[in-house]
């Protein structure tokens, strides 16, 4: 039942159903039954002739929703398995699995398709009787000839709607719902040919299909190495053994581009999930995959759960992508979730990257995964070059150094493209009064108020709080306020300035609200024109740019020292993810990165070597400090509206769990200790192995659902967190 209980409930079969029926019943329809004072759907998850409860308590179902089950049994306990590996409700966990729709009770939609047809008025037709309508003419001769068309078949035709319709008030066409024809997945799947891959692109995929059954692949290849065109013909040969490939991408990158090589390439229907479907598209997608109909299944994280009659296949692209985990709820990790059910369906999993996380590659130099490599750019363009520079004393101009405007002026001047990356929208991340220190603060948030400039507006990032922006100092009234340090609105005002001629687009969430203004941008800057980008990591993931010939990072400090541990590994993708935007294509391409930190060991080894000898050096830090993927971590966090509530319920939990084998800290304050007006702390627990972990977790969580604090103080369980705020 979808409940925040962690457990599942006991009911007895509605009142009015024989023996037989029930003995009939399978795991995996949905029920109607009676919680508290409300009627809820849940799940069946098995049948049993004894309760633990007192049977006089136990209530009837009320309704069976479904004659067949909606969930095979490997899905059914794949789910349960995530919840109990994530410590979240097992009642929550399958409301996160299945569309909405589903979820509310409703009935799966009929696969039915619209064509039209001769009425009865429309078969008695006397010959010539249209003489003076050829199309109307040539449409009742068709549907002589054919029973009904659907309207791809009318299109062939020519035959347009007004046609339709001229008949159908004439009486003699109507218009009928039949069952849809279904794809026959017996025909080439190809809509057009592979590319002939490279060496180490065959290798690949001749390792990946030699193999039968589970095993995990790890494809590590530089960006513009050619990874899709090997998923693409990993898939081909899944289809062609009438199975379905599961392909799942980061929540940022199922732009158009993406699903639109998929359908250049395969005939097959193809299911995209992802957030910007409708609840009726969705269920539309769902269904596709469940009976079978779409030979590839696209989506991003929560896909993993999606039933799919016939797996063959599950590819993870850019399998280091944080969009993977789910950082509310139900704290899901979609990639090892599907490493799990890949073993279950005993089929093949590539995880694919230019960066991959320090997890995966350490499964892969430990030989538990297969690792495969691709180093060279599929066209033959060369990697891009990259260059410190050293910005310490340099005369900044809204936080350009004269080396870096001096490169973008002479790329533009050679009619190229330039992308400027800095990682924080808004127009300048601090507020200050020069004749006080008065600093800009949320009221809500231990943080401080950004800057939108334009909008004239102080806004808060973490809970979206917002006011004008004041022409004086609240404090002593002055008016020499200052803004301190940049953002996207900032650099892009400066880039105007220093470059009048250029067009210059700005690419961040602020600009890109509007669902089609990011495609629009996209498509603009494929025509070619010299013109200068500048963004946050949008800019960075999925996107080809081919003209682009210089990329410029503003700040590659923050990362170094950031308080969470994975913060060099996330600057290291994020910078190696920008590059790789550079001279994807015929232009050579370079990349400028400015640090007052040119001698930082990390810095250098990520500029000089190469990101996989970057990772390989955190993977040595990570391992003498015991962190994952040498220690695993489980994070309690509990909010509440003050902080000794908080304290109060953790402590709890420390003191009361046996806690063997584990560490455990903390009550610790969380790094943003106040947010939208809660306070937050939390306890870290670290164990060397899980088992220990996920005991203490689970007796913890039963503690905490037992306090008499539960109902006041809001608290969850991160099990691998990807965050640790
Ligand atoms: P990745 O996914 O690794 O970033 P892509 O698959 O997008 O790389 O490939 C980059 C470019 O190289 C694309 O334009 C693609 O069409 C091209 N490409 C990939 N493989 C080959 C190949 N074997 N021969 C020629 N071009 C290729
Ligand atoms: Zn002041
Ligand atoms: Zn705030």
């Amino acid at each position: 039942m979808p409940t925040p209980l962690r457990r599942s409930f006991d009911y007895l079969p509605p009142e009015a159903m024989t023996e037989q029926a029930v003995a009939a019943l399978q795991p995996g329809i949905r029920i109607e039954a009676p919680f508290g004072n409300r009627q809820l759907v849940g799940m069946l998850l098995a049948i049993k002739d004894t309760s633990d409860f007192d049977s006089s308590k136990i209530k009837p179902v009320t309704k069976i929703l479904d004659n067949q089950p909606l969930l095979s049994g490997k899905l059914l306990a794949l789910s349960q398995w995530a919840a109990s590996y994530y410590q979240h409700p097992v009642g929550d966990a399958f409301a996160n699995a299945i569309p909405t729709l589903l979820r509310k009770g409703a009935q799966l939609i009929p696969n039915t398709e619209t064509h039209w047809q001769l009425t009865t008025e429309g078969k008695g037709l006397p010959e010539g009787a249209l003489k003076r309508a050829a199309k109307q003419a040539q449409l009742v001769s068709l549907l002589q000839q054919q029973a009904s068309l659907s309207r791809a078949q009318l299109d062939n035709a020519q035959i347009s709607q007004a046609t339709c319709k001229a008949l159908i008030e004439k009486g003699l066409v109507e218009r009928v719902e039949i069952a849809a024809q279904r794809y026959d997945h017996n025909q080439d799947c190809l809509k057009s040919a592979p590319l002939t891959l490279n060496a180490e692109q065959q290798h690949a995929l001749d390792t990946i299909n030699t193999h039968s059954g589970f095993q995990c692949y790890v494809l590590e290849g530089i960006t513009g190495s050619g990874k899709t065109e090997v998923y693409l013909q990993l898939i081909e040969q899944c289809l062609k053994k009438q199975q379905q490939a599961l392909i799942l991408i980061p929540e940022i990158g199922l732009t158009p581009q993406t699903l639109s090589r998929f359908q250049q390439r395969f005939n097959c229907p193809i299911a995209t999930l992802h957030s910007g479907l409708t609840d009726r598209e969705r269920l539309l997608a769902w269904q596709q995959a469940q009976s079978g109909e779409a030979g590839i299944i696209l989506g991003t994280r929560s896909a993993i759960f999606s039933a799919v009659a016939n797996l063959g296949l599950i590819i993870i692209d850019e399998e280091h992508d944080s969009s993977f985990k789910q950082q509310d709820g139900f704290r899901y990790s979609a990639r090892d979730i599907g490493i799990k059910r890949a073993s279950d369906e005993q089929c093949p999993i590539v995880l694919g990257s230019a960066t991959p996380s320090l997890e995966t590659l350490n499964n892969a130099l430990q030989g538990r995964y297969h690792h495969l490599q691709l180093k060279q750019r599929a066209t033959g363009a060369s990697a891009p070059r990259f260059e410190l520079l050293d910005i310490r004393h340099a005369p900044m101009e809204d936080g350009f150094s004269p080396a870096l405007i001096s490169a973008i002026g002479s790329e533009i001047e050679r009619g190229n493209q330039v992308l400027v990356f800095i990682n924080r929208r808004g127009f300048s991340p601090m507020l200050m009064c020069h004749d006080c220190g008065h600093v800009a603060h949320c009221q809500h948030c231990d943080a401080r108020m950004t800057v939108h400039y334009q909008q004239r507006m102080l806004r808060c990032h973490h809970c979206g709080h917002q006011t004008a922006l004041p022409d004086r100092c609240p404090e002593c009234n002055s008016n020499q306020l200052e803004f301190r340090g940049s953002g996207t609105e900032r650099s892009e005002q400066a880039l105007k300035r220093l470059f009048p001629t250029t067009e210059i687009q700005r690419i961040d969430r602020d600009t890109t609200t509007r669902k089609q203004a990011m495609q629009q941008m996209v498509d603009q800057v494929h025509k070619g024109e010299p013109c200068i980008l500048v963004g946050t990591q949008m800019l960075a993931k999925g996107h080809h740019f081919p003209d682009v010939t210089l990329v410029a990072v503003l700040d590659a400090d923050g990362g170094l020292f950031s308080a969470d541990f994975r913060g060099p590994e996330k600057m290291g993708q994020l910078l190696i993810q920008v590059a790789g935007r550079a001279g994807r294509e015929r232009k050579a391409g370079r990349v400028m990165i400015q640090t007052h930190q040119p001698e930082h060991p990390l810095i250098t080894s990520l500029v000089n070597d190469s990101y996989h000898q970057y990772a390989k050096a955190l993977l040595a830090e990570r391992n003498s400090s015991g962190l994952p993927p040498f220690g695993h971590l489980a994070l309690v966090r509990a909010e509440a509206s003050n902080l000794p509530q908080t304290d109060t319920l953790l402590q709890h939990l420390r003191d009361q769990v046996d806690s063997s084998g584990c560490q455990i800290f903390g009550p610790l304050p969380a790094p943003m200790t106040r947010k939208a007006g809660r306070f937050r702390s939390q306890l870290l627990v670290r164990s060397d192995q899980r088992r220990p972990l996920h005991r203490t977790l689970q007796q913890l969580c039963s503690l905490a659902e037992q306090h008499p604090l539960a109902g006041k103080v809001r608290w969850s369980v991160d099990v691998d967190p990807s965050e640790m705020f």
